[in-house]
């Protein structure tokens, strides 16, 4: 395609981005939409792409640009390994309507753009949501501190701006228990794959997508059950740090 023609065919495809965008969310009922949007990027990475709508002036370019920069490097890295047949066209929201931090639905993603602004370091809450765009399979309520937990022990292992977030994995205290879901269940994978093969994760995740995830995967695994592995990781990291 060529001049005029690429460009009618641009503003069909925002359009219909738009109409999109606007369904869904009324759908969902998260927290409304703004109707007016300050700028439209797309980045592609690989096959897929990414449409960021900012409807906050405020926000600054190169942390746009360094959102961009994230999915660039992340998604194709999260796709291959987690699900290959994940979303291609990947909404990113940054607006001042969300009230939490960050959340996604299906392949739209939303950030709080006020609370971006006010920690410009934080780019890596889009690889946290990211996997949450590949974790498509439903799951739990019980269960979403597995997700959760899968969310932060990505942005760990792949994050690229964690440093100068000063982003980390807490240190362990007796009170922790996995179901606290991201941090502290992201450092115990990381502890579990240490132990148990770089595998362990990348099967759990297989056996959520198959809908196949019972208490006994642990057991299967490892030989040691959910709670038996949550002690010995307690026993060996207090031990370890005496
Ligand atoms: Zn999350």
């Amino acid at each position: 395609m060529k001049g005029k023609h690429k460009s009618y065919f641009l503003i069909i495809t925002v359009i219909l981005i738009l109409i999109n965008v606007f369904f869904i969310l009324r759908s969902g009922r998260w927290g409304g939409h703004k109707k007016d949007f300050d700028r439209i990027d797309t980045v592609t990475a690989g096959k897929s792409k990414l449409i960021i709508i900012s409807s906050d002036a405020k926000l600054s370019k190169e942390t746009v640009k360094k959102l961009a920069q994230t999915f660039v490097q992340v998604y194709p890295a999260l796709t291959l390994r987690f699900n290959p047949s994940s979303s291609r066209k990947i909404i990113l929201l940054l607006d001042t309507v969300y009230k939490g931090i960050a959340g996604t639905k299906g392949d739209i993603v939303r950030i709080n753009s006020k609370w971006l602004i006010r920690h410009p370091q934080e780019t890596d809450v889009l690889t946290h949501e990211l996997m949450h765009v590949v974790q498509n399979f439903p799951i739990d309520v019980k269960l979403t501190w597995i997700k959760e937990g899968m969310a932060d022990y990505v942005r760990y292992k792949i994050g690229l701006n964690n440093i100068n977030a000063k982003w980390k994995l807490p240190p362990l205290t007796q009170e922790h228990n996995y179901v606290n879901s991201y941090r502290v269940a992201a450092k115990f994978f990381v502890w579990l794959e240490q132990r148990y093969g770089g595998l362990l994760i990348d099967h759990l995740n297989s056996t959520l997508f198959q809908q196949g995830y019972s208490a006994a995967f642990w057991s299967l695994e490892t030989g040691r059950t959910l709670d038996q592995l949550w002690s010995d990781y307690m026993f060996r990291e207090f031990r370890k740090n005496q």
